[in-house]
């Protein structure tokens, strides 16, 4: 027997099984056993996602939605299911509302581009946080420097919270939309989203919420959010990379002009005047990843047959051990030391530049991310260049972690 029953109903997982359904988890790197903790930037796929992708590739591939043949039709219907799988992850009240894109950029530069086309004009501005991931800025800094628009943000403290004391204020300031992270991919916090989300509402403005490094790690409900937009990357929920979802409130899609044009997203062309396609073809224009869409429905099944609460309750363990260990190795420093926290164990240790802390760790095996982890702005903030992330997994050992641990206590021999 591998399962076993925990008090609260759920099952808890079995690692060791669960760690066969991926493969790479399997290899070595310079002769040791690789420890994976680069999660946060992409996360290894089961077999079950490969299989579903192959089978669509040996069985049905043809291009969807204008085909009278039997493939073309299949695959529409495989496709659109994993849109109806997608929409009920989410909670979405309609298949429709699901928008698919290449990734959380793609998402979120959609939503830059039509909302600050229809509804931006000159003194407004749009609000994001101190620590946001650059695709959850530029995109907004782009539109607005178009529109004479301003960007501002809601700070930052020491410990890596946000600070909302000013949010109101802020939010009387011209504000047109609130675009935060859920979870963010630099410190691993957990933002108060409920709260920013209702604040924003009081005034009547929108709210798109960055789930890219939340998603994989909790249930989310958009409609008790009662968010108006939301992105994430299948690749980040151990699905295929190059895809990715937009969740948009009916209403909001509805008033969004289209972003780009092509196949696909036009009911007629002419060259006096084009008349566009429904939602959600509206936003997708040119064929659109077919293999994408399964691969990430069959992530979403992978996942639900484990169950959220399992995997909740299997990385809080790991984040637990995880921190715990960490802690005890002399000079090292979380950024990011928020007890709400996901996934992400952000950190320095002394004055070790964190590549070469990288580099080390790496040639032990155990894979890591340097750097600034594409948030600048938060780094600059604590002053430093960047810092090492070790991203978790339900799929992770406390045995990796004490890898990791020792990992670190050798680099710092080496180094000091
Ligand atoms: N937002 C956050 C919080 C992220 O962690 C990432 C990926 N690191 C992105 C956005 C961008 O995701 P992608 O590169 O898959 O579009």
């Amino acid at each position: 027997m591998h399962d076993t029953l925990t008090i609260k109903g759920s099952r808890k997982l079995d690692i060791e099984k669960v760690r066969k359904d991926f493969p790479i988890l399997e290899t070595t790197v310079y002769g040791y056993p690789l420890v994976y903790l680069d999660n946060a930037a992409t996360t290894q796929k089961p077999l079950a996602v490969l299989k579903a992708m192959d089978d669509y590739y040996t069985t049905i591939n043809s291009n969807v939605h204008r085909g009278v043949h039997a493939l073309s039709q299949q695959a529409t219907d495989a496709f659109e299911l994993s849109r109806k799988k997608i929409a009920e992850f989410v909670g979405a009240r309609h298949s429709y509302e699901i928008i698919f894109t290449k990734g959380t950029t793609e998402s979120i530069n959609l939503v830059a581009a039509s909302f600050g086309r229809k509804f931006l004009k000159e003194g407004d501005s749009i609000l994001v946080s101190g620590m946001e991931h650059h695709s959850n800025i530029v995109p907004w800094q782009m539109i607005c420097e178009e529109k004479n628009a301003t960007l501002k943000v809601i700070p930052v403290n020491e410990q890596g919270e946000l600070v909302l004391d000013g949010l109101d204020k802020l939010l009387q300031s011209g504000v047109k939309l609130v675009a935060f992270n859920y979870v963010s991919n630099a410190l691993g916090s957990i933002n108060p989203v409920k709260e920013i989300i209702a604040a924003a509402h009081k005034y009547g403005i929108p709210v798109l919420l960055d789930a890219a490094q939340a998603v994989q790690h909790m249930e989310i409900d958009v409609a008790e959010l009662d968010v108006d937009f939301l992105a994430f990357s299948s690749h980040k929920i151990y699905g295929p990379t190059g895809f990715g979802v937009l969740y948009g409130k009916e209403y909001w899609l509805n008033q969004l002009p289209p972003y780009q044009g092509g196949g696909e997203m036009i009911k007629t062309v002419s060259f006096e005047k084009t008349t566009y396609n429904d939602l959600p073809y509206k936003f997708e224009a040119g064929t659109p990843d077919m293999a994408g869409a399964i691969g990430l429905a069959a992530a979403l099944d992978y996942l639900q047959g484990l169950g959220f609460p399992a995997i909740r309750e299997a990385e809080s363990e790991l984040m637990a051990y995880a921190t715990d260990v960490l802690q005890q190795i002399e000079g090292l420093r979380f950024y990011g030391n928020v007890a709400n926290r996901a996934g992400v164990l952000s950190f320095l240790v002394g004055n070790i530049h964190p590549f070469d802390m990288g580099e080390i760790l790496d040639k032990q095996g155990i894979a890591v991310r340097t750097g600034h982890h594409c948030a600048q702005p938060i780094m600059d903030q604590y002053c430093i260049p960047g810092t090492v992330r070790a991203s978790l997994s339900f799929y992770n050992t406390p045995g990796e972690m004490d890898r990791l641990a020792a990992g670190i206590r050798k680099a710092v021999v080496l180094l000091s």
